[in-house]
This record gives structure tokens, C-alpha cells and sequence, in this order.
């Protein structure tokens, strides 16, 4: 896992100009302590310059330079550790075995006449450091030296190395101890001072970053801190008169916004809250009064059935007294009495509906499961209703797939809905056409594929339902052609009632149909009622 170090932005600025400043002193004071280095160089060089320039004149007014010296005491004021040689060209293969470095220095004063000296800082076998300083003596030194500028000798430019040759080489070698001495205390002092300079540097920046720019932005963090943690009043204060004030004014004039929408937002909510509630009253004020109309239909309904019964049951009695008379009084009776008959047929139809609808609403209806024999069922519906189709000259068909399974339902239900759907087909269907009642056991689409159920459908060649109007035909008293309930009476509650029905079987009932090309409507149940869900539906309802 990769863990992010989160480092502050003090630390970030701190680390980062610390480190600026140590590069950039030490690249400046680098710079002095080689060039003091070089002065040091420089200084030793002039002085074994000298030397050897003192020396050379003082052989000259001596007159002794052919006498050669191996070594001479320094002067006193130059200090220990001076020492001075000259060889001869005889002797320069022996002073190169005691100095390697040397053949070099003797080739090039070979090769190169203008070349009078070479100076170098050595280390010993100690690893001390020293000087060493070459002087040339040539032929043509010589020749000065013994008065040959008078003689007439003078070099030969074409070919100087040879024309001036190398005689010897003076060699002096400096221990500066003292240089040595000065330029380490000059180096400490050096040292000494960068890093005050760098203490300095830090310091003031670590005085202007924590006061001048992390001081204000400390405060707007923790302002931002304390409305993060809902405290919407708090304001940071910034005074420093720069950009960050101005941030700090826009940062409250934004909590300002923020508090005035918050106080708003808090406002319409306890305004919902109250509507919430009085919403919630009304709602149950209304599930209160539905299941008041629901037991008052209940109620009404069943006073109302009796005495229509009655009406209609002594009207056939009166019926059939008139049947062998005639006459016109009698004729007229027979036709007041069919119309009482007729009437209050629809009014107890329209009442049974509205009872059955107020028992499923308030929740009275109970769901009895037994076993079914699907083929028995059908052909006994069909069979009720064969009257009513015969008499408009209506073809019924019977299609059920052998071998279905007895099913376990509620059987009165299941026949209530198949009945109600058989009559609206034979009603809507007109006269020699066609109703198929079928049957068969197989998956639906929604349900699990392990779980067949039984579908019956129910195929008319009537009028057909409107994609549009298909949802609609469930609703209470909707009636899409009202001019065939005059002729054929209905109420618009059947197919509320089958629905509500099928819902408490578990199934649904669905809709195929194309305007002017008949209607089928399928009833999905299952082939048993699961009782552990009460009466919850097993599929998804088709109702919005
Ligand atoms: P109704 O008593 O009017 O038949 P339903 O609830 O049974 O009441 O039906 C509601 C409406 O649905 C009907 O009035 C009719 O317009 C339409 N409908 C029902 N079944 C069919 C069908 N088989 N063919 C065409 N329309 C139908």
C-alpha cells in the first residue's frame, strides 16, 4: 500500500530555502576558498621568483656561478624549510630518479627557450604540502653571467631550443608552513563565517515564513476547520493588508453567502417537515375514511341485495303468471316487468361488483387454496356462458394442452376472474365471431425459469384495446365504448375486480391486442400459492 507523507507547507519552504541557501553559500564561499588558495599559490611563486633572481645576482656580482651550491641556508625572514639546488646538466638524470615530475619540467625548458620557470605545489612522503620552483639557466645566462653578451653570443632563433640550450636548472622548495598556517585559519574563519551566514539566512527566512505567510494562511485553515465542522459564524481574521487579506475578505464574504442559504435551506425544510406531517395526517385521515367507505359499501351493499333479490324474484313470478295471457294491457304488463327484471339485474350486478370491490379495499377477502383441475374448471365456464354466446351466434373454443397438472389456488377466485374475462370477450364480440379460451404451463418472462406457471388466455375477434388504453381498462368505471354497455350492460368494475383478484392469487393479467383485430387477455397464475407470503403477489404488477 502506498502511504502519502503529508509534509506542512512550514516544513516544505523551510527545508527547501535551508537547502537553497546552503547551496548558493557554498558555491560563493567555494569560490574564495580556491581563489584564496590561488593568492597563496600566487604569493609563494613571487617569492621563489625572487629568491632565485637573488640568488642568480648575487652569483653573478660574486663571480662564483660556475662554483655550484647544493644547498643554501634560507633567509632568516622567510622561515624554515627552504631549500635551494642547482644542477647541472650532468646531473639531471639523477635528479629526476629523486623527483619523476621533474623529466617533464626538463624537457619542456629543453624544448622551449622562452619558458624561464615552472612552479608547482607538491605533497611529500608525509603528504605535507610544499612548493617547488624550477629557474632555467641557459647557455645564453651563462654567457651573461661570464660576460658573453660581450663575447657576443647571442641565441639563434630559428632553432631556440637548441640554439640556447639548457645548461642548468635552479630548484627551490618551499615548506610554507606558514601560508600553510594562515590560509587553514583562513579557511575556518571562512567556514566560521558561512555557516553564521547560513544560521542568519535561515533564521530571517524561518521569521518570514512563519509570520508573514504561513501565520495568515494558519488562520484561514483553521477557520476553514471550524466551518467544516458546521460552525457558519466564525470569520477569519487577516489584517496583514496584502493578497492574503483578500483572500481572507472573499473566503467570508463566501461563508456569508453560505450562511444566508443555509439559513434559508433550514427554513424550507422545517416548512416541508410541517407539510411532511400534515401530509401524513391527511393520509392516514384518508386510509381511515376509505376503510370507513369500504365498510359502508360492504354494509349498504349487502342491505341493498336483499330486497333486490326480492324484486326480481317476485317480478319472474309475476312474469310467468302473465305468460299464457294476451291482450294489450297484458302485453304492455309483460314489457313493464321484463324492464323491472332487466333493471334490477344491472343494479345487482352493479351491487355484487361494488361488494366484492369494497371487500377486496378494505381487505376482507380471504384466500382459500385447494386443488384445481385447470381442464374441468375451463370447460365448465365455457359451458355457463355457451347460452349467452349461441345467442349472437358466437363460436367458442376450448384449447388446453394435455397432461397440465392439478394446480393449487383458490378456485371461486380463479373461476370469478376467467368468467369475468369470458364474458367481456363474448360481449365485445360480435355476432359469428370467434372466443378461444387455452391453456398451458410454461415460463413467463419475469418469472424464474425453474418456475413455470399456468397461463390461460382468453382470445376474442372483438374491437380490440388501444396500446394507450390498455393500462386504463383496470381502472375503476372506465369504459372505452360506453355504447355497447347500453346494449349489453356492465358496470366497468369487472376487470378492477379481476385484477385485484389475480394480484391476491398471486398472478397478473396482461393485455395483447391490436385495434380492430381482437383482444387476449392472459391470466399468469402459479401453479401453487405460496401461503408463507400471505398474499403478497409473486410477479410484478402491470399497473403503473
Ligand atoms: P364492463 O362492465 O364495462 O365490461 P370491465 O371492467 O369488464 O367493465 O371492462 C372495462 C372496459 O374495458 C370495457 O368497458 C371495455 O371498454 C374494455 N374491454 C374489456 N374487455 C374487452 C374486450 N374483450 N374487448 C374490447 N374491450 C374490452
Amino acid at each position: 500500500m502506498v502511504r502519502s507523507v503529508r509534509i506542512s507547507l512550514a516544513t516544505k519552504c523551510q527545508l527547501l530555502f535551508g537547502a537553497a541557501v546552503i547551496l548558493i553559500l557554498s558555491a560563493a564561499l567555494g569560490v574564495v576558498w580556491h581563489r584564496m588558495q590561488l593568492l597563496v599559490d600566487e604569493g609563494q611563486q613571487e617569492i621563489a621568483r625572487q629568491l632565485a633572481s637573488a640568488w642568480v645576482d648575487d652569483k653573478i656580482q660574486l663571480g662564483a656561478f660556475l662554483q655550484p651550491v647544493e644547498r643554501i641556508e634560507p633567509p632568516t625572514e622567510l622561515g624554515e624549510g627552504m631549500t635551494l639546488s642547482l644542477i647541472d646538466k650532468e646531473d639531471f638524470d639523477l635528479a629526476v630518479v629523486h623527483d619523476p615530475t621533474l623529466d617533464s619540467v626538463i624537457e619542456i625548458f629543453q624544448m622551449r627557450p622562452e619558458r624561464q620557470d615552472d612552479f608547482r605545489r607538491k605533497r611529500d612522503l608525509h603528504g605535507q604540502a610544499y612548493y617547488r620552483y624550477v629557474r632555467a639557466i641557459r647557455k645564453s645566462d651563462m654567457a651573461h653571467i661570464q660576460g658573453g653578451v660581450a663575447a657576443g653570443f647571442k641565441p639563434t632563433l630559428e632553432a631556440p631550443g637548441f640554439a640556447d640550450p639548457l645548461e642548468k636548472i635552479l630548484l627551490i622548495q618551499l615548506h610554507a608552513q606558514l601560508p600553510a598556517r594562515q590560509l587553514m585559519l583562513n579557511r575556518v574563519y571562512l567556514i566560521a563565517g558561512g555557516l553564521l551566514a547560513c544560521l542568519l539566512a535561515i533564521g530571517t527566512f524561518w521569521f518570514i515564513t512563519t509570520k508573514l505567510i504561513l501565520s495568515p494562511l494558519r488562520v484561514l485553515r483553521e477557520t476553514a476547520e471550524q466551518v467544516g465542522r458546521g460552525d457558519l459564524n466564525i470569520r477569519a481574521e487577516v489584517t496583514t493588508g496584502d493578497e492574503f487579506q483578500q483572500l481572507a475578505d472573499v473566503f467570508n464574504d463566501m461563508l456569508t453567502t453560505l450562511k444566508k442559504n443555509t439559513d434559508q435551506l433550514q427554513g424550507i425544510n422545517k416548512s416541508l417537515d410541517l407539510k411532511l406531517g400534515e401530509l401524513a395526517e391527511t393520509n392516514v385521515a384518508l386510509y381511515e375514511a376509505n376503510k370507513i367507505k369500504g365498510e359502508f359499501l360492504a354494509n349498504v351493499s349487502h342491505e341493498l341485495r336483499t330486497p333486490l333479490n326480492s324484486i326480481v324474484g317476485f317480478a319472474e313470478v309475476l312474469e310467468e303468471t302473465l305468460i299464457d295471457r294476451t291482450g294489450p294491457v297484458d302485453e304492455k304488463r309483460k314489457r313493464y316487468i321484463a324492464n323491472i327484471i332487466l333493471s334490477s339485474r344491472r343494479l345487482l350486478d352493479l351491487i355484487n361488483d361494488l361488494l366484492d370491490l369494497a371487500k377486496i379495499e378494505a381487505g376482507r377477502i380471504e384466500i382459500n387454496p385447494s386443488p384445481m383441475s385447470v381442464a374441468d374448471t375451463l370447460e365448465g365456464l365455457l359451458n355457463l356462458l355457451r347460452p349467452q354466446a349461441s345467442k349472437r351466434d358466437i363460436e367458442l373454443v376450448l384449447r388446453v394442452t394435455p397432461n397440465i397438472p392439478i394446480v393449487q389456488t383458490d378456485a371461486s377466485k380463479y373461476q370469478q376472474i376467467v368468467f369475468n374475462l369470458l364474458a367481456n370477450a363474448i360481449k365485445f364480440t360480435p355476432e359469428r365471431g370467434r372466443v378461444t379460451l387455452a391453456a398451458a404451463v410454461m415460463n413467463h418472462p419475469n418469472s424464474p425459469a425453474d418456475e413455470p406457471m399456468l397461463r390461460v388466455s382468453i382470445q376474442d375477434t372483438g374491437p380490440g384495446i388501444p396500446p394507450e388504453d390498455q393500462q386504463r381498462v383496470f381502472d375503476k368505471f372506465t369504459q372505452l365504448d360506453p355504447s355497447v354497455t347500453k346494449t349489453h350492460g356492465g358496470t366497468g368494475l369487472g376487470l378492477t375486480i379481476s385484477k385485484e383478484l389475480a394480484d391476491l392469487l398471486q398472478g397478473q393479467i396482461e393485455i395483447e391486442s391490436e385495434p380492430g383485430h381482437g383482444a387476449t387477455f392472459i391470466l399468469w397464475t402459479p401453479m401453487a400459492i405460496n401461503t408463507d407470503t400471505g398474499n403478497a403477489p409473486l410477479m410484478p404488477s402491470h399497473r403503473p
